[in-house]
């Protein structure tokens, strides 16, 4: 691009940044690999893939793909390696130009490691989902069941807290839990709805959170029961502010409800959360819906819908613990390049040439 004044151009061109290290988590090894891979190659960049250990061999062969293909040894290469015993050597490396990282806490910990390199960062989330008294309740269950349970809730946009005006709730619940009796519980090579979660320490911190809750009186709507690292999936109803489960992100099938009483008191839980991931909301009042969505601290609110993801073109990003900076392809090939400028000091006119 070229811009002119009466006594300088500029051009200015988009470069890339040199090397790419990308981080993806282990629910999506290969999905959110690829999130990284394109953006970054696209803008020019080689790039070291870090995968999860969980999902390392699937992150190899994917690699092994794109050799495959053509594309040159060296421009992907792929690290394995615990997290915790590579992961300091590999984003303090003097070679390593930009972190694209998507998991937990860990990238906080990264983020106030890595120095000056360009990051991207996508975190945790407690993605809220407020119902109001108006919504159409049918669709309002099979979203929560949907949002809350698809994956065993280990998605990082899974609904984590259920914010349901009072009138509404009993309805609700009353839903939600026939949807529930439905899902099939077992391993995933009988394709059931919800299957062991990642590590026993997963589950054992997941049962923590369900025991805290109970302790403190929240209304079990199932039997609590875990086989292993398999938990059923629970409904927790009448969760208050001082359970750890109203609060932190449990990545399994365990999902709050907490009875509100007015859109401002649904709207101030969300944003006391560290996290502002995604966010939805159930309504027929598409003014109050955009109010709600404006007024709610969360990168992406889904307007009668659960949260997700959503398209590669659509820029993805939490606010506050849950991110740095926004993914989209876009905003990835934007974040993986930089700009240099030239400038021209054009003579005056009373210069003569020669
Ligand atoms: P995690 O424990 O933070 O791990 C994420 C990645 O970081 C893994 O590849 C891990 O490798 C690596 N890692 C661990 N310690 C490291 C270190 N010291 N330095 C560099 N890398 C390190 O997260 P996870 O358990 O895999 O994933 C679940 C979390 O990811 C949840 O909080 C979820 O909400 C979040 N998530 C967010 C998004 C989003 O787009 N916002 C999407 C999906 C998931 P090892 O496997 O070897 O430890």
């Amino acid at each position: 691009m070229l811009c002119c004044s009466a006594s300088h151009a500029i051009s200015f061109i988009k470069v890339p940044l040199g090397v790419v290290l990308a981080i993806p988590p282990f629910n999506y090894p290969v999905n959110l690999a690829v999130s990284k891979i394109g953006p970054a190659l696209i803008a020019g960049n080689s790039l070291v893939l870090k995968p999860p250990t969980q999902g390392a061999v699937a992150a190899l062969h994917m690699v092994h793909c794109f050799h495959l293909a053509g594309f040159p040894k060296g421009l992907i290469s792929c690290v394995t390696g615990k997290g915790s015993e590579i992961g300091d050597f590999l984003t303090m490396h003097p070679g390593v130009n930009c972190i694209s990282f998507t998991g937990g806490d860990t990238g906080i910990a990264i983020s106030k490691k890595a120095g000056m390199v360009p990051l991207q960062m996508e975190l945790g989330g407690k993605d809220a989902c407020i119902v109001l008294d108006d919504a159409d309740l049918d669709l309002v269950a099979a979203n929560i069941v949907k949002g809350g349970f698809s994956y065993s809730g280990q998605r990082c946009t899974a609904v984590k807290v259920v914010l349901i005006m009072e009138a509404v709730a009993d309805t609700v619940v009353e839903k939600v839990n026939a949807k529930v009796a439905k899902l099939k519980v077992g391993p995933p090579e009988d394709d059931c709805d919800i299957t062991p979660v990642v590590t026993e320490s997963s589950a054992n911190f997941i049962e923590g959170l369900v025991m805290d809750a109970k302790e403190k009186g929240a209304t079990f709507c199932q039997e609590y029961r875990r086989e292993g690292n398999l938990i059923w999936p629970l409904l927790l109803d009448h969760v208050r502010p001082d359970m750890r489960i109203a609060w932190e992100e449990p990545f399994g099938p365990v999902l709050p409800v907490i009875r509100i009483n007015s859109v401002e008191e649904g709207i101030h839980h969300c944003n006391a959360s560290n996290f502002g991931l995604q966010g939805c909301v159930f309504t027929r009042d598409i003014n109050k819906a955009i109010m709600i969505s404006d007024a709610m601290e969360s990168g992406t609110v889904q307007i009668n819908s659960a949260p997700a993801r959503g398209p590669d073109h659509f820029p993805f990003q939490g606010l506050k613990d849950s991110g740095i900076g926004s993914q989209g392809i876009t905003n990835s090939i934007n974040m993986m390049t930089k700009v240099k400028s030239t400038v021209i000091n054009l003579p005056s006119p009373s210069y003569t040439m020669g």
